[in-house]
């Protein structure tokens, strides 16, 4: 599958915390960015809105065939052909169904589970038709997958008067030209933001006030930290780490000792800090492909043939995206879902089939564990540069 369109869906969460709901009217005046002053001197910040389609796929393939509406529907890989969840319809997931579990998983919480094949063209359709729904609002959008997106609407480009009303409109405009939800998360930046939009999921719309922001963050579960996934957000709970107040109470060093460089990122979200841009040329940061297979193979043989397909997807992309990359990475998985990946860097970027391909099978002959069976290979290519001439390389290999 392409590694874009993988866990774009996340699992809502309902929250009590309804002080932080904000009604379609209440303008955030004060959601003024904190970069520039206003008139009378008070600071103002930054007005960011993160927008979520409300289970994309699933949504889209409900909406092209009614039949579908109300019923638990699963886009994804088919059970018999040990396929995984794309995206789960929200009556899916009232079965405790959620993307990226095994298809054969699903089956067995909803007998009546429908499975549809994806159409990866039809998303990006309707993903390229919600995009230039925000093109009218703001020129800064930054997509982070096909149904999500950060806008950074702080010059109000049709002088809407708030963020809020901006993300009213929005949402009121997907619905009636596309058939489909969106939930919105407005605040001063990205990181509540983004939680802002998980509040009221589906369909939904939320404020997270500037005055706001650093309760709301004490209260907040690490957990549901953006950027704190469940490995982490375990080894939190067993230093003593449950909640935002309990984040905010370590110092960066501390934070860095205990989990390297993204503990810098910690110690900031902890106090509701977030400087990072909404980034409209955001630059993909790896490009892969990936195979599972119907029987797991156990030959050396058949994993380098299926490696040779899985590279000749990775060039393809590649040479689509016009970028080569530096770094070559190998994902194995074997029988019982235990995947380990390798790299290898080199001084020049790869950018031939073959390369990409004697290099991979390098790593997997050095790496794989011997009599062990692989369910799937992956190849990513990372440390992204655009092509240069010729000319200007040296042989890698
Ligand atoms: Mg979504």
């Amino acid at each position: 599958m392409d590694t874009e369109h993988t866990a774009t869906e996340r699992t809502a969460t309902k929250h009590t915390a309804t002080e932080h709901t904000a009604t379609q009217d209440t303008a955030p005046r004060d959601a003024n960015s904190k970069t520039a002053s206003s008139k009378q001197g008070e600071p103002s910040f930054r007005k960011i809105i993160h927008i979520d389609m409300d289970a994309f796929y699933a949504s889209v393939e409900q909406r092209d065939n009614p039949e579908l509406k109300g019923q638990p529907v699963v886009v994804g890989g088919l059970p018999s052909q040990r396929g995984a969840v794309c995206a789960a319809s929200y009556e899916a997931r009232q079965y405790g169904i959620h993307s990226a579990m095994p298809s054969r998983s699903a089956v067995q919480r909803c007998e009546h589970l429908i499975f549809i094949k994806p159409r990866f063209e039809a998303y990006r359709a309707v993903s390229e038709q919600i995009r230039a729904i925000f093109f009218d609002y703001t020129d800064l959008v930054e997509p982070l997958s096909l149904d999500e997106a950060y806008l950074d609407v702080t010059a109000d480009k049709l002088g809407i008067g708030s963020a809020m009303l901006i993300a009213k409109q929005i949402r009121d405009r997907i619905r009636s030209e596309l058939q489909l939800t969106a939930s919105a998360g407005v605040s001063i930046n990205k990181f509540l933001a983004k939680i802002a939009s998980d509040l009221n999921k589906p369909d939904g719309l939320s404020l997270i006030a500037p005055d706001q922001a650093e309760a709301f963050i004490e209260h907040l579960p690490i957990e549901e930290f953006y950027g704190v996934g469940p490995a982490t957000a375990t080894k939190m709970k067993a230093l003593g780490i449950h909640s935002g107040a309990d984040l905010k109470s370590w110092s960066q060093t501390t934070l860095k000792q205990a989990f390297g460089k993204v503990g810098g990122y910690y110690y900031k979200v902890a106090r509701a800090e977030d400087n990072r841009p909404v980034n409209p040329n955001r630059i993909r940061k790896s490009i892969g492909a990936e195979r599972s297979f119907f029987e797991d193979l156990k030959q050396l043989s058949e994993m380098e043939i299926a490696l040779k397909k899985v590279a000749e997807e990775v060039h393809q992309r590649l040479l689509k995206n016009k970028r080569n990359g530096y770094t070559l990475t190998l994902k194995i998985k074997y029988d019982n879902y235990d995947t380990i990946t390798r790299a290898r860097t080199l001084e020049t970027p790869i950018r031939e089939q073959e390369e990409i391909f004697q290099l991979a099978k390098g790593l997997l002959v050095t790496n794989l564990e011997k009599h062990r069976p692989v369910r799937l290979l992956g190849i990513t290519v990372s440390n992204l540069v655009s092509p240069q001439p010729y000319s200007q390389l040296s042989l890698a290999l």
